[in-house]
C-alpha cells in the first residue's frame, strides 16, 4: 500500500483529503483511532476516482455514512477512509410522482419529514433510524417489520474501477440487515418508490415512533443502535442478553444499557477494546445459556488493541427478513 502517492494523486485530481484523521468524532459511539487518509468527495465521480486510486495503491476502504452503525477500532484505520459529508447531505432530494431521488448522505429521517410533508408514505416506520440513506441503503436498515430495500427503485454506484453506475434495484440481492452490494461499491443516491398517503398521519406515526424510540432506547449516552441482529423475530438478541442477566454490566466505560440489553452505551472515556470486551463476554454467555451464537449487527472495523478476528459481521445469509425491532 502506497499511501503517500495516494494522497498524492488525489491531490492531484482536486478530491478534498486529509491526513490522520481520528474517526472517533465520525462515530455516535465516540471511539475509534486515526484513518492514515481520510477523503470526502463532493460527487459521485468523484467518490469513484477516489476508489479507484485506491484500489490502485493497495489501500483498503472504509466507508462512512452518518457512523451510527460503527464500531471502529482504538488503533485506527490503515488505509482510505470515504466519507459522505456535507455535499451529499440533506438538500439533495428530487420529489417526482411517487417517488423520490436522494443524495445518499441525507439523513433518514430528514428525508421521511420531506417526504411525509408531499404526503409520500411506504417508509414512515423507519423515522428515527439515526443513519444516512447511504448507510441505510447499506444495512438494509428496517424498524416495526419494515425494511427499506423493497421501497427502492434504483440504486447509483460510485465503482473501484472509476465508473459511475446505475443498478436496478432487481438485481441487488438483500436480506435482514445484509445487503450484496457489486465488491467495494458506494452508494452515492438512489430512487426509492412510494405511495400516496395523507401528510397528517404520516407525521402522526412519525411522532409516535419518537417517543416510542425515547421510551425504549437510552438516547442519554453515545451508542450504536442494536450491537446484535436478532436470532428470529421472536426470539430477540435483547431478550436472551437480559435472561442472562447482562443488564448494566460494563467493560471500562462500556455498558450494556440498563434501558434496552441490545444496547452498549458510552458511559465516558470507553475504548473501542472496551466495546470489543463486552462483545464478546455478551457472546460468551448467550452461548453458555441458550447454545446460539449471536452475529454482531454494528459493524467492526479497523485495528483493534486484541488480537481475535472472529467478530467480523458474517453474512447469515439473510435467514429472516426482517428482524421487526426497533
Ligand atoms: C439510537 C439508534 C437507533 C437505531 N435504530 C435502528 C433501527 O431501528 N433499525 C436499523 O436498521 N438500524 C438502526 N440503527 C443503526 C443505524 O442507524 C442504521 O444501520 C443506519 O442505516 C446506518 O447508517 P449510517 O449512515 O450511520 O451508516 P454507518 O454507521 O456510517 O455505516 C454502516 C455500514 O454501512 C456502510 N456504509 C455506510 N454508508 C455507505 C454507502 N453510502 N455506501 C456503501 N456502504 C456504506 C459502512 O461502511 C458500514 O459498513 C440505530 C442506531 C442508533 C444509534
Amino acid at each position: 500500500m502506497n499511501l503517500r502517492e495516494l494522497s498524492l494523486q488525489l491531490k492531484a485530481c482536486h478530491i478534498p483529503r486529509r491526513l490522520e484523521v481520528p474517526l472517533a468524532g465520525y462515530t455516535w459511539l465516540e471511539v475509534g483511532g486515526p484513518a492514515d487518509v481520510f477523503v470526502e468527495p463532493r460527487m459521485a465521480i468523484e467518490a469513484a476516482t477516489a476508489l479507484r486510486l485506491a484500489a490502485e495503491h493497495g489501500a483498503p476502504v472504509l466507508v462512512l455514512g452518518r457512523g451510527t452503525n460503527l464500531l471502529i477500532g482504538d488503533g485506527g484505520f490503515r488505509g482510505m477512509a470515504l466519507h459522505l459529508g456535507p455535499s451529499f447531505d440533506d438538500g439533495r432530494v428530487v420529489v417526482e410522482g411517487r417517488g423520490c431521488i436522494a443524495a445518499a448522505g441525507v439523513r433518514l429521517s430528514k428525508l421521511l419529514e420531506r417526504l411525509a410533508v408531499v404526503g409520500l408514505g411506504g417508509l414512515e416506520d423507519l423515522y428515527g433510524i439515526p443513519g444516512s440513506l447511504g448507510g441505510a441503503l447499506a444495512m438494509n436498515a428496517g424498524a416495526y417489520g419494515s425494511a427499506i430495500w423493497p421501497r427502492v427503485g434504483w440504486i447509483e454506484l460510485a465503482l473501484p474501477v472509476g465508473r459511475v453506475v446505475m443498478v436496478d434495484a432487481a438485481k441487488i440481492e438483500y436480506g435482514y440487515r445484509s445487503v450484496k452490494l457489486p465488491p467495494g461499491a458506494v452508494v452515492t443516491g438512489a430512487r426509492l418508490r412510494l405511495e400516496r398517503s395523507d401528510p397528517r398521519e404520516l407525521l402522526d406515526r412519525h411522532h409516535e415512533l419518537t417517543a416510542d424510540r425515547e421510551g425504549k432506547h437510552p438516547l442519554a449516552f453515545p451508542n450504536c443502535g442494536s450491537v446484535f441482529k436478532n436470532p428470529s423475530r421472536y426470539n430477540t438478541a435483547a431478550r436472551m442478553i437480559e435472561a442472562c442477566g447482562l443488564k448494566g454490566r460494563s467493560v471500562g466505560g462500556a455498558k450494556i444499557s440498563e434501558k434496552h440489553a441490545n444496547f452498549m452505551v458510552n458511559t465516558g472515556g470507553a475504548s473501542a477494546a472496551d466495546f470489543r470486551a463486552l462483545i464478546e463476554l455478551v457472546r460468551d454467555c448467550v452461548e453458555k445459556e441458550h447454545g446460539l451464537s449471536l452475529c454482531t449487527e454494528v459493524r467492526l472495523a479497523g485495528e483493534f488493541t486484541t488480537d481475535e478476528n472472529d467478530l467480523d459481521d458474517a453474512d447469515d445469509g439473510g435467514e429472516v427478513r426482517d428482524g421487526g425491532s426497533a
